[in-house]
């Protein structure tokens, strides 16, 4: 059977990484192939009482670490192919982030924007029974999260089902992520991808080497950008891009269509216009533009595809006008399109390291589930003594008092999220220096390329150091 696009897309991705790399043959191969597949079909009872049968993916990627990791997506173009390469992506992703897992993906065949809350709880339930049937998931096993068209209320379902089926109730929470924080979710999460997005976006603006080249001047605050996609992950990276980063939200695409203004326009406008009125149309603030696709091609120095893979292809490539596309989204630009971009010398900031930034919160999700407790329990008290001591010594020794205000902020206690959101911004910034670093060393031609080397040397040389292989 001819592989899907996306599927081909990612291997040639591979294929173009693995040629840099010394492993044998057959260790690459043992890197690139999918441990295992499970392809369900089950019925599921309709709001009316009729039975629909839905077909359904599980993917997982690389047993080089366990669990394996990854989120479910709810959508009517899912498919095998999809999944694996989807899964695939995430044990790169990983590998490249420095979050122990292998890759997963799930993916389940209904049309997230036409089913009912009734209906979409029984198909989670039903395909979370499933997964249990087949040791497809578990703390240790396979950890799912959402993905396009799922969210907190999917794995709020998905927790239920498994303490009611056969998990002990101590596991069961650290068996998905991306849960409610009323059930044991973590502070951080639903913004995770987004934020993680933007602080990539940030390392590279701020990098005079990636931005001289493109005749842009170093820093995010003014420069313009364009949005497909107002899901959790094209919001959030909105939101951080131009509240925290100042730059300009030129344009948004959403199904129904775009919306355009080269001087700007305000997002929380937008999206209180589209709640009310169910579309971008007849937003006062920008000119509608009923084809979502042509928006890819205007004018702005940065462009986020941040819905699905498969946006940028030959079809649109030579005439995107963005120098630099922002992956926000898996697999948005095929790799045909890439020859054309980095031809026409644009820069790609690629999936694996942009919006690794879900994947690390869930780890952390994972590690506070295994652990029992909250990161800043056992230690917000401690650090808060310690700073009043430090600063009463301080005062001491300088013979005066700090400001009041200056005092509360440095002793400020941290919660969850100040941490969670820490150590995100740190796994960017370290995994940005890392991968310049080691494009640079390794002498390869773009990002995305240097990204998968990255991540391919490091599960080969996990299989190498288990013993798998000489
Ligand atoms: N679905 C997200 C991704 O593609 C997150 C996966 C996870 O948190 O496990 O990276």
């Amino acid at each position: 059977m001819p592989r899907s696009r996306f599927y081909q897309s990612v291997s040639q991705y591979f294929k173009k990484a693995a040629r840099h790399s010394t492993h044998p043959a057959g260790v690459l191969e043992q890197v690139r192939v999918c441990n295992a597949t499970y392809r369900m079909q089950f019925p599921v009872r309709e709001d009316d009482g009729t039975v629909r049968v839905v077909e359904a993916f599980r993917a997982e990627h690389s047993y080089h670490r366990l669990p394996t990791k990854g989120g479910i997506r709810f959508s009517k173009h899912v498919n095998l192919d999809e999944t694996v390469a989807l899964a695939s992506l995430m044990t790169y992703k990983c590998a490249l982030v420095g979050v122990p897992f292998g890759g997963a993906k799930g993916g389940v065949r209904v049309d997230p924007a036409q089913i009912s809350d009734g209906f979409r709880e029984r198909v989670t339930r039903r395909y979370t029974a499933e997964l249990i049937r087949k040791n497809f998931i578990g703390p240790d096993i396979d950890v799912p999260a959402p993905d396009y068209g799922t969210g907190e209320r999917e794995m709020g379902w998905i927790v239920d089902t498994c303490k009611n089926i056969n998990m002990n109730a101590a596991a069961t929470y650290a068996s998905v992520t991306g849960k409610p924080l009323s059930m044991q979710g973590i502070a951080g999460r639903t913004e995770a991808t987004g934020l993680g997005v933007y602080y990539g976006i940030r390392s590279a603006c701020d990098a005079p080497e990636l931005m001289n080249p493109l005749g842009l001047i170093p820093g995010m605050a003014g420069k313009r950008f364009i949005v497909q996609g107002l899901g959790k992950v094209g919001y959030y990276t909105a939101k951080f891009m131009t509240e925290d980063g100042k730059a300009i939200l030129a344009g948004v695409a959403e199904r129904e269509g775009a919306l355009y203004h080269k001087d700007g326009m305000d997002l929380e406008a937008i999206v209180k216009h589209r709640q009310k009125t169910g579309s971008l149309e007849g937003f006062p603030g920008g000119e509608f533009i009923a084809d979502r696709m042509a928006i890819l091609e205007y004018p702005c120095d940065i462009l986020v595809p941040a819905a699905l893979e498969g946006q940028i292809t030959t079809a649109n490539a030579d005439r995107i006008q963005a120098k630099i596309i922002a992956e926000a989204a898996n697999g948005p630009v095929e790799s045909d399109a890439e020859k054309i971009l980095l031809a026409r010398k644009v820069l790609i900031l690629p999936d694996l390291f942009l919006n690794a930034g879900g994947v690390t919160v869930s780890y952390f999700e994972w590690l506070k589930n295994r652990a029992g407790v909250s990161f800043d329990r056992m230690t917000a008290r401690h650090e808060e003594l310690t700073k009043q001591q430090m600063i009463g010594a301080m005062e001491q020794l300088s013979g005066t008092r700090l400001p009041a205000d200056e005092a509360s902020r440095v002793l400020a206690r941290p919660n969850e999220r100040t941490l969670v959101l820490a150590a995100l911004e740190q796994t960017m910034l370290r995994a940005f220096d890392t991968l310049c670093a080691f494009q640079h060393e390794r002498k390869v031609e773009d990002l995305r390329t240097a990204s998968f080397l990255f991540a391919i040397e490091r599960v080969a040389d996990s299989y190498r150091h288990h013993g798998i292989f000489p």
